[in-house]
């Protein structure tokens, strides 16, 4: 298959896990992040740490939209599913991510009408199909969905849908990235760039890291050629000195990113003050909102959602793991209390979470020892 099969040649795989092992420098540890989820499901399922040289580490970022949901906002989007004239609707991986008193599929089971779509137009369709009631679309995802939920929203006020209406968690990067970057116990040498988003912001927006924190960033492709590519390029960068943003997934990013998706963007969403993420905290300008104009289809203007803030289970280390801090078979929970079947943090449910993951791909669900 065009755009898979050549990244996936062992051969260039190989001689690009050769050069790597040729180019690090044996007396230095090397810490590179990959931001975005889908790298770390890739970089598991492709097996790719046991080709990199051993201080080579490559830490887990929060970029798994699901994962950086904190517990409150899963508990006010249930709230308003528990209304008897209201369809919650949302992305499969939101059904089984643990709210105070259970999961959207619990609640379901339980009686409330809770269904998956695969996209917010399929939301909108279902209100347009059931005018006794409304239809509230719960939306997370970083830049790489949301211009999908402002499309929907341009379209839902263009056809007067009334009945319809978001839930938004929408988050964005760059101010998720700037955290880690601040934390006082982080230490990052280099960044491997959400592909995916960067398909709709582009590669400008990371400029700050290299200006600001002196770290190279190279924007990467969800292959394994792809994240090796990267990983070199940011060695390379590294020894030469330099930090810069480079785009090594030029068949899809555009340096300008999607210029039409973030128009619509622009025309739906406004920075909301701050969000919490969950293990980072509040978080400045790093979420979106509606806009005014669109307040009518706004859930939190509409339902009033209870918007408690509630903390994670003590023992619970997602906090840490989502800050790269802690591998994920380093919290205490991992395979024993939380598995894929009873999940306990959201890590543990999407595909993008580092503990999901991990699981499935190097633990295989073997017994955990102490
Ligand atoms: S194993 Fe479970 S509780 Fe521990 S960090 Fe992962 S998701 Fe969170």
């Amino acid at each position: 298959m065009k755009y898979v099969d050549e990244f996936r040649d062992p051969q260039l795989i190989g001689g690009v896990a050769r050069e790597i092992a040729r180019s690090v420098d044996p007396h230095r540890h090397y810490r590179i992040m990959e931001v975005c989820g889908g790298h770390t499901r890739a970089i598991y399922r492709h097996g790719l740490r046991d080709v990199l040289p051993e201080n080579i580490e490559l830490v887990h970022g929060p970029g798994c939209p699901v994962c950086v949901l904190p517990t409150g906002r899963v508990d006010d989007g249930l709230a308003i599913a528990q209304r008897d004239d209201t369809i919650l609707t949302c992305f499969g991986d939101m059904l089984r991510v643990p709210g105070t008193h259970g999961t959207p599929l619990e609640l379901k089971a339980r009686g409330a009408d809770i269904r998956m779509v695969y996209s917010p137009l399929d939301a909108l369709r279902i209100a347009q199909d059931n005018p006794a009631k409304h239809v509230c679309f719960f939306a997370i995802g970083f830049e790489t969905t949301a211009p999908s939920t402002a499309l929907t929203l341009l379209r839902a006020r263009t056809l007067g849908v009334r009945n319809f209406s978001v839930f938004c968690n929408h988050v964005t990067i760059v101010p998720g990235m700037r955290a880690i970057l601040d934390s006082p116990d982080m230490r990052i040498d280099g960044f491997v760039g959400p592909g995916h988003v960067a398909t709709v912001i582009g590669c400008r927006p990371f400029e700050f890291v290299a200006r600001d924190y002196g770290k190279p960033v190279v924007v990467a492709g969800f292959e394994p050629l792809d994240i090796l590519e990267a990983i070199l390029l940011i060695v390379r960068q590294l020894h030469a000195g330099e930090a810069r943003v480079e785009n090594q997934y030029r068949r899809i990013v555009l340096w300008e990113g999607n210029l039409a998706a973030l128009r619509a963007m622009a025309s739906a969403f406004e920075l909301r003050p701050f969000f919490e993420w969950r293990g980072l905290g509040f978080i400045s300008q790093s979420a979106l909102k509606l806009a005014p104009a669109f307040a009518d289809f706004d859930a939190e203007v509409r339902f009033r959602v209870p918007g408690v803030r509630v903390t994670d289970p003590k023992a619970a280390q997602c906090g840490e793991v989502l800050k790269g801090v802690l591998q994920p078979a380093h919290c205490k929970l991992f395979g024993t209390q939380c598995n894929p079947e009873h999940p306990v943090g959201a890590l543990m449910v999407s595909s993008e979470g580092a503990c999901a993951a991990y699981y499935r791909y190097v633990h295989r669900g073997e017994p955990v020892t102490a």
